[in-house]
């Protein structure tokens, strides 16, 4: 399988190039040359596998050449051997039409975890064979530095260090970052909001000429294909779970850089039949700004009761519009350009080709409340912030009582504490077993200058420390 810039300037590249590899030289984002597409009758045969072997099914075609059919299963059922419900991604019901697919029962209580879980295992298998090390450098704002984190922890090849803002990340958020205390991990806590530690990680990127010799960045936000990847697999799952395919189900999907649903729109085109796909925003609606508008452009951001979807703009995005363009790189690549500092106009043949799968709606933080009180008063389950704007999406949303809806619950609620008390439901959500240790165990991280130079200097002397 060979991967293409959304640029159209970038080398082709095969699926260990394209792991490692982040943004395109050109700026834009990698995406399949080809899609496998499977047959209502093969997708029908699925019907009843375990969550890894369905997983098998789906990402082999994408890794074709690079991992060996019999160490991707094993990759695979190692990956999922971490989460703490034997369904992996269990659906709930709790209406007659009304699903909430649960994806929260990874080791860090967030979908991230179907990704990040297994690129931790993808990157040292294709590492140790390389024999290479690599440095992961991220940003965050708080779900995906634990996931990329517990996904990382027991690679012998990966070093990763995550800086996040000092003070301003919930305490669960941070403790379960910091409370991971192998060697190759390391947290920094910029002095600094969240742009800021951003910045950083982007400036050195760019930059990497601080690093040792034979020694480069990788990245482990969802510009990486293979969180994509990961990701297509429980929209099959789920869609055979309650019937599929022959039932066309609508997904409504809790979105911030349009990773998650970007997956689902890949299922779609390898053919599971979906009828519709809800993309669901908070107050930070640039994306139900595009659909309503198609007009793409920057607002300021917004901090809302939903911090893991508080961006302003969407950079998954790309790799759609790049085929509601026809896939014509060099458009996107003018297109981009001219987004650097001006809004774009998307054409009406282009918007229209989208629309036809897509609709979207923006929830408020007070209408999130309402949605989790009401949901909680109505069926006694109790969503997570991000989990309840998905389902104030999906009742604006809403074609028909008939239609099948299927909610992706993004996170835990118990990650969310104050969001929960804001919506007064009257119960507080109970962190599972198997996180309460990360109260009272001991947190290592550093507190640094928003300052890239001084970032890049603590990163080197670790790595020269760690590696004597
Ligand atoms: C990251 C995240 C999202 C947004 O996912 P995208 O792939 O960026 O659209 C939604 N909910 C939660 C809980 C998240 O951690």
């Amino acid at each position: 399988m060979k991967y293409i810039s959304t640029r159209g300037q970038a080398p082709a590249l095969n699926f260990e190039e394209v792991v490692l590899a982040g943004l395109a030289s050109d700026g834009g984002l990698y995406v399949p040359e080809k899609l496998p597409e499977f047959s209502q009758e093969e997708i029908q045969q699925w019907a009843g596998l375990r969550y890894d072997e369905l997983a098998f099914k789906i990402i082999s075609p994408f890794v074709a050449g690079a991992i060996p059919d019999e160490d991707l299963r094993k990759i695979l059922g190692e990956t999922y051997a971490t989460f703490r419900h034997p369904a992996i991604a269990p659906l709930v019901q709790i209406d007659k039409n009304e699903w909430i697919l649960e994806l929260f029962h990874g080791p860090t209580l967030a979908f991230k975890d179907f990704a990040l879980q297994m690129l931790g295992r993808v990157l040292d298998y294709i590492l140790e064979r390389r024999n290479e090390r690599v440095v992961i450098m991220g940003a965050t704002s708080g779900d995906t530095g634990s996931a990329a984190i517990e996904g990382c922890r027991h690679c012998k090849f990966v070093d990763i260090f995550i800086l996040h803002p000092h003070q301003r990340v919930s305490d669960v958020q941070r403790r379960q970052m910091t409370t991971v205390l192998e060697d190759n991990v390391w947290n920094i806590a910029i002095e600094g909001n969240f742009d800021d530690c951003q910045n950083i990680v982007k400036a050195s990127f760019r930059d990497q000429s601080f690093l040792p010799d034979g020694c480069k960045l990788v990245a482990v936000n969802s510009i990486n294909w293979a969180r994509i990847m990961a990701q297509i697999v429980y929209y099959f799952y789920s869609a055979l779970a309650i019937g599929g395919p022959q039932k066309p189900i609508t997904y409504s999907v809790p979105t911030g850089n349009f990773g998650d649903i970007f997956a689902g729109y890949l299922a779609v085109k390898m053919g599971l039949p979906v009828e519709q796909l809800i993309i669901a925003t908070n107050k930070n609606d640039v994306l139900h700004r595009i659909m309503s508008s198609g007009i793409y452009d920057r607002t300021n951001l917004h901090h809302t009761l939903s911090p893991s979807m508080d961006i302003s703009i969407s950079s998954n995005f790309e790799r759609l519009m790049f085929d509601m363009y026809q896939r014509d790189g060099s458009k996107i690549a003018a297109l981009m350009a001219q987004f650097e500092d001006q809004p774009i106009t998307i054409s009406s043949e282009a918007m229209e080709s989208a629309r036809s799968l897509f609709s979207s709606a923006a929830v408020d933080d007070a209408t999130t409340c309402e949605v989790i009180a009401n949901t909680f008063a109505r069926t006694g389950y109790l969503l997570d912030p991000h989990s309840a704007t998905g389902v104030g999406a999906s009742v604006q949303c809403r074609t028909s009582a008939e239609q099948t809806i299927v909610t992706l619950a993004t996170a835990h609620p118990a990650k969310f504490p104050d969001a929960i008390a804001e919506a007064d439901v009257g119960v507080s959500p109970s962190v599972p077993p198997h996180m309460e240790h990360i109260f009272t165990s001991e947190e290592r991280f550093t507190v640094l200058d928003n300052n890239k130079s001084t970032v890049n200097q603590f990163m080197v002397e670790q790595l020269a420390a760690q590696r004597t």
